[in-house]
């Protein structure tokens, strides 16, 4: 089969990575190359969790994704996914953490719900008074995003893949390069992150906003291998510890400010004060933790933070793969693995990978991702 992958995202590079290990031809096509900042899948870390509230699906797949990071690593000899633990702070007995837990439990996932008095111990400091529990994944963790898709990119290439750089526009079934070199194949995909509104505005309904991520010195202490990850999906409120010392990773998932895909980065802290007041609330000792840096990201969002992956109505062998919706990463190989299996045997994806506008349902990333911005 010859592949035609536009993108070198999570979406793309595991395509490529995919196909090319099953003996495909492929060309991996990218504006900047894999593993770019100003990419979605840019920066340092992502968190790797199975826990989507009710949601099944998705849970299975966040599950399978685990086993095919791993055979990436065996393969590359890299590590990419750092399992620290993830931990939930449920605000109440029986909200997303409590449906995460059954359906965690149901799919034989390891996850522990533990009481405040043991949940502080995972922290170096941590205040849960207003919180009903934790929800740990003992398996869930971190993973080293842009090193991920370099990883991704430079095995596709040890199969046999292709890539070139350079911005790609759509023509028909073809992809056509500015210097109008012309790439067809038997399958073309755009994966195109928060560009495929750009490029197919009648077919991609997404949301691109800048989100901004801050990096505190916590000391030694926050630099244990041990500390968990943590989500707090109520308040939509999110970090990491001390992973590859950047700083302890904090952030805000409040729909950020819209932000033109092809918009240099803005470099800004309009969220520390905010992050800061959560901190006091939750860590009390990063509170005045010394900001080492701060990163701003480019987010892309579908209104029910489903992903995308469907054929283009037009071109049989064009397909759209996106929509990561602030959760997206970590679900790159196995999404590669149901287009690479849909193809095979002639089936399309579920409706919910479908094509075209969205309406609300619970998020799977946190409480106001399905909030539009105001
Ligand atoms: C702040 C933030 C926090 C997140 N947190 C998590 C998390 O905790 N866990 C998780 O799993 N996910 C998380 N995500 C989501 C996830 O990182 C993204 O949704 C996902 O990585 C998007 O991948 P993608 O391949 O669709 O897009 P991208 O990574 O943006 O890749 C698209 C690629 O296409 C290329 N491209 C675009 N247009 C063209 C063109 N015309 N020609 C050539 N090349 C082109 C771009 O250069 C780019 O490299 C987060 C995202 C952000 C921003």
């Amino acid at each position: 089969m010859e592949a035609v992958i536009v993108g070198a995202g999570t979406f793309g590079a595991s395509l490529a990575w995919w196909f090319a290990r099953d003996g495909g031809r492929v060309t991996l096509v990218d504006q900047f190359g894999p593993g770019d900042p100003r990419a979605s899948s840019g920066g340092e870390t992502r968190l790797y969790r199975c826990a989507h509230g009710p949601d099944s699906e998705y849970t299975a797949m966040a599950r399978r994704a685990r086993m095919l990071w791993r055979q990436l690593e065996d393969e590359s000899g890299e590590e990419l996914l750092v399992e620290c633990g993830m931990a939930w702070f449920a605000h109440h007995d029986d909200g997303w953490e409590a449906a995460s837990e059954r359906t965690l439990a149901a799919q034989a996932i390891p996850v522990e719900r533990l009481d405040i008095a043991s949940a502080s111990k995972l922290y170096p400091s941590f205040r849960g008074d207003d919180l009903a529990f934790v929800l740990l994944e003992p398996e869930g963790g971190v993973l080293r995003a842009e090193r991920s898709m370099r990883t991704l990119a430079a095995q596709a290439v040890s199969h046999g893949a292709r890539i070139v750089r350079g911005r790609a526009t759509p023509d028909g079934p073809a992809v056509v390069l500015e210097d109008s070199t012309r790439l067809e194949g038997d399958l073309v995909v755009w994966a195109c992150g928060p560009w495929l509104p750009k490029l197919f505005p009648d077919l991609v309904s997404l949301r691109v906003t800048q989100q901004e991520l801050l990096f505190l010195d916590g000391g030694p202490a926050w630099r244990a291998p041990g500390v968990p990850a943590w989500c707090d999906y109520e308040r939509s409120r999110y970090g990491t510890a001390d992973i590859d010392e950047v700083g302890a990773k904090a952030g805000i998932d409040d729909e950020g400010p819209p932000l033109d895909p092809d918009a240099d980065l803005p470099s800004t802290t309009r969220t520390e004060a905010e992050v800061r007041a959560y901190l006091r609330d939750r860590f009390p000792m990063l509170e005045h933790a010394p900001l080492i840096g701060a990163r701003s990201c480019r987010y892309e969002i579908t209104a029910d933070t489903r992903l995308i992956a469907a054929p283009h109505p037009e071109h049989a062998s064009v397909w759209i793969v996106g929509g990561g919706s602030g959760h997206g990463l970590k679900h790159g190989p196995p999404m590669a693995e149901r287009l690479a299996t849909a193809l095979a045997s002639e089936t399309t994806l579920p409706a919910d990978f479908a094509l075209g506008e969205r309406s609300g349902s619970q998020s799977l990333r946190t409480a106001s991702s399905s909030r539009p911005a105001s």
